[in-house]
């Protein structure tokens, strides 16, 4: 969200005109030129702050633009600067992206070197921050999907070759190490009345590869 522009102008005690007051065009005198500061425009306010848009514009001299640009005239700053400074400060109470939520650990595990700096990013570069963010998330996905994949084949295999208790542990002891439900959501799958066509075939290649003899695999026939 935007900084308020009538707020902005209040804590810079502005002049305004008392019946246009918080209305979504609030006018006041413009600090910018001082045109209407003379006792004979002591009715005119040239300054307009669209409340809603947080914009302003002077009738009188033009000076014009967003809240942004408006704080930076008012305090003698480089627009630039301000952006930055409210960058920082709403930094503070940002609602994190879940890529940003994966521990060091999870990092590593799919194949980062170490977890992204999140708020050193951010401050550096907003549109990298965003590219990166949705790429570690992406990669995270792509990571839980080959653990889901895994964990089901040993399930299948556990199962085929009388060692469900065994492979349940495994399966338990994987889904700490990664900080992810893995068993229930495996265990959903297997005991679907119909799996979908690509989970068949993952499961007829597993029991083959356990037992080629007893479980002769051809992907193409429905299981
Ligand atoms: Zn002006």
């Amino acid at each position: 969200m935007l900084p308020n522009i009538l707020d902005i102008a209040t804590d810079h005690q502005l002049t305004f005109q008392p019946r246009s007051f918080g209305k979504k065009q609030t006018l006041a005198k413009c600090p910018f030129c001082r045109e209407d500061d003379q006792p004979r425009k002591r009715k005119k306010y040239y300054l307009s702050l669209n409340t809603q848009e947080q914009l302003f514009r002077c009738w009188f001299c033009g000076e014009s633009g967003g809240v942004f640009r408006f704080i930076a005239l008012l305090e003698g700053v480089s627009e630039k600067e301000v952006i930055d400074r409210y960058r920082k400060k709403s930094g503070s109470t940002y609602k994190q992206h879940p890529a940003e939520k994966l521990t060091s650990s999870q990092c590593k595990m799919m194949g980062l070197d170490a977890k992204p700096d999140w708020v050193d990013i951010r401050k550096f570069d907003y549109e990298s921050y965003k590219e990166l963010r949705e790429l570690v998330w992406k990669a995270w996905k792509q990571f839980l999907w080959n653990e889901k994949r895994f964990a089901y084949q040993l399930l299948v295999a556990g199962v085929a070759g009388g060692t469900y208790g065994n492979v349940v542990e495994a399966i338990q002891e994987r889904e700490k190490a990664i900080g992810s439900p893995l068993l229930a959501e495996v265990l959903d799958i297997y005991s679907l009345p119909e799996r979908p066509a690509q989970i068949n075939r993952l499961e007829a290649l597993t029991l083959h590869m356990c037992d080629p003899l007893k479980y002769p695999y051809s992907p193409m026939e429905k299981q």
